[in-house]
């Protein structure tokens, strides 16, 4: 039966292929194709594995009745029986093979995939005892795939535990979509270059990291939608529509017919767009402007380039300190790391901001922030927790002075609101040269800048100008901070609205003062990369812009559409209307 889900749209573009429901705890199973001829071997790894379970049920079952403690603990008997039986389920060994043989997925896969598919079963049953059964299920499968982790497949798992060769696989039928209750960014880094065409989550809003992420892949994505992962069934034939942000489930051959059209089209867009690449983004009037790439990792460097961007505005480094189970990494990978960004970029800048974790992102999955404290976007993030945490700041900032060494480097501060903040880390920043000068090490020069993000920030320029070299906007923050909304909230994503009339005159009044005193100041948050705002901005005097690779050729072409002294009247209209939205069409 055809129905449609409805989310926010996050990332642009059509994806058509089969449901994948992936749970949040198993998100970090592999996840690769395994070619046909391979195939029996994956089933005989995942018979071997359940046979090892087994014979340690059996062992533990034979333990209870030597110590003769059988009818003392008639409740681990029972459980025990219970797993057993699971294990030989013949619903979940068929289908699992049906997963391997018919999808090509490897035993993992297959497997997590199969429980989902039974779970979902178990959540339907009225009886509460066989509905509480789906956690000895779970527990079962986590047996089995603690056994496989140790039985390397046939074919090697891609570097990285969900890289595969390609989104569609030559040898499934279809490509893939993923549905999840929620994906943190680290997860989705993990799905960078994955088999999945699209995305799904039912939590997130617009400017959560997660879709943040979703973007910077250029995959058609989808959040915020409620009950997606409850209401899709495993192997569902979906549509994702990420520029309507909607989900169509079962989608009859007309709609199938009508989207592939669709998705045809943006495929001729895209085409069309890369003619701009070389082309500078000059406006009619003859301002040039700066268009950067945010990236998440050194490898994005080669995107960035590939998209005509004229250096990266902002590298939002906190990805390489996620998902590492607490482990951080040191200041020699730290190094090498942004010395890869910095060589990436051939010569052109390179914005890296220190870390920025807390609220919606999260070093480790499922340590969210949010379940320790109250207010998490009111927490210690970003540089509130680098200056409580003096000793691996001190690490970061002496990699990237090493880095700067190999090309020219902006050091980029997030949320700073008090002076004492910005003594404090423009102190360290000294410290960590000095440290450097103390152990011969090289390090090169930086541009310091700090980012508005706070309306404190906004409210008080004359004071970041005097201390840092460039400032830059991030609306993402700036936005959630002015109007009280929780970002990653999709129940309040409604309210979140960059043309609040208070956002835009905090924007518009950094932008003015910077100009004033002729420091460089540009726009990194999402606001950047929407073409809908491409004019207003231009209008408020904005001359450089950082946003994902996959968006600058569509703002570029906004650019070399637009002349600014005409648009400088309009947007001192838009700024003083009760209600600038009316007048952003005009
Ligand atoms: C912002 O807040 O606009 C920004 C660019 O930073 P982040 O989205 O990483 O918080
Ligand atoms: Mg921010």
């Amino acid at each position: 039966m055809s129905f449609a889900v409805h989310g926010l749209a996050v990332s642009r573009g059509v994806a058509i292929g089969r449901a994948v429901i992936v749970s949040s705890s198993r998100l970090d199973v592999a996840h690769y194709y395994v070619p046909v001829d391979q195939c029996p071997a994956e089933v005989e790894r995942l018979r071997a594995a359940r046979n090892v379970v087994a014979e340690e049920i059996g062992r533990v079952q034979n333990s209870l009745h030597d110590l003769g403690s059988h009818d003392a603990h008639p409740e681990l008997a029972a459980l025990l029986d219970v797993h057993l039986m699971l294990l030989q389920d013949e619903q979940l060994i068929s289908g699992v093979k049906f997963w391997i043989q018919e999808r090509h997925y490897n035993a993992e896969w297959a497997l997590t995939t199969q429980l989902e598919v039974i779970a979902r079963q178990f959540d339907e049953m009225e009886d509460p005892y066989l509905r509480e059964r789906k956690a000895d299920l779970e527990q079962v499968v986590e047996r089995m795939l603690r056994v496989m982790h140790g039985v390397s497949s046939p074919v090697a798992a891609p570097a990285g535990a969900n890289d595969t060769r390609s989104p569609v696989d030559p040898a499934a039928d279809a490509p893939l979509v993923l549905i999840a209750h929620d994906l943190s960014p680290a997860d989705m880094l993990q799905f960078k270059q994955s088999v999945f065409a699209g995305f799904v989550t039912d939590v997130g809003g617009k400017t959560s990291h997660t879709a943040i992420v979703a973007r910077s892949m250029d995959i058609p994505a989808v959040v915020g939608a409620r009950s997606a992962s409850q209401v899709i069934r495993q192997d569902d034939w979906v549509i994702i529509d990420g520029d309507a942000g909607v989900v169509l489930v079962d989608p009859s051959p007309v709609l199938l017919a009508e989207y592939g059209a669709k998705q045809r089209q943006g495929e001729i867009e895209r085409e069309r767009l890369s003619r701009l690449k070389n082309t500078p983004a000059i406006t009619l009037d003859g301002q040039r402007i700066e268009l950067l790439a945010n990236i998440e990792q050194p490898e994005d460097a080669a995107g960035a380039l590939k998209a005509g961007a004229v250096g990266v505005g902002l590298f939002r480094s906190e990805f390489l300190f996620m998902g590492r189970n607490g482990r951080l990494p040191d200041e020699e990978e730290q190094y090498h790391a942004y010395r890869r960004a910095v060589e990436g970029m051939q010569g052109l800048p390179v914005t890296i901001r220190t870390i920025d974790v807390g609220a919606d992102k999260p070093l480790d999955r499922g340590t969210r922030a949010a379940d320790d404290h109250l207010n998490p976007a009111l927490g210690l993030r970003a540089i509130r927790w680098s200056l409580a945490e003096p000793a691996m700041f001190l690490v970061q900032l002496r990699a990237i002075l090493r880095a700067a060494a190999h090309g020219s480097v902006n050091l980029l501060i997030p949320m700073l609101a008090h002076a004492g903040e910005i003594r404090q880390t423009l102190s360290l920043i000294d410290k960590a040269r000095e440290q450097l000068d103390a152990r011969g090490a090289v390090h090169g020069p930086v541009r310091i800048g700090a980012m508005i993000e706070i309306p404190a920030a906004a409210l008080t320029i004359p004071l970041f100008l005097r201390h840092f070299d460039f400032l830059s906007i991030g609306t993402n923050d700036l936005i959630q901070y002015t109007l009280a909304i929780d970002r990653a909230d999709e129940s309040v994503s409604h309210l979140y609205d960059p043309v609040h009339p208070a956002v835009l005159q905090l924007i518009a009044g950094t932008i003015a003062q910077c100009q004033a005193q002729g420091k460089t100041v540009s726009v990194c948050g999402e606001m950047a990369g929407d073409v809908s705002m491409t004019r207003l901005l231009l209008g408020l005097g904005l001359r450089s812009f950082s946003m994902h690779p996959s968006q600058i050729l569509a703002v570029k072409q906004q650019i070399l559409r637009c002349d600014t002294s005409r648009l400088q009247t309009w947007a001192q209209t838009v700024l003083s209307a009760e209600d600038p939205a009316a007048l952003m069409t005009d």
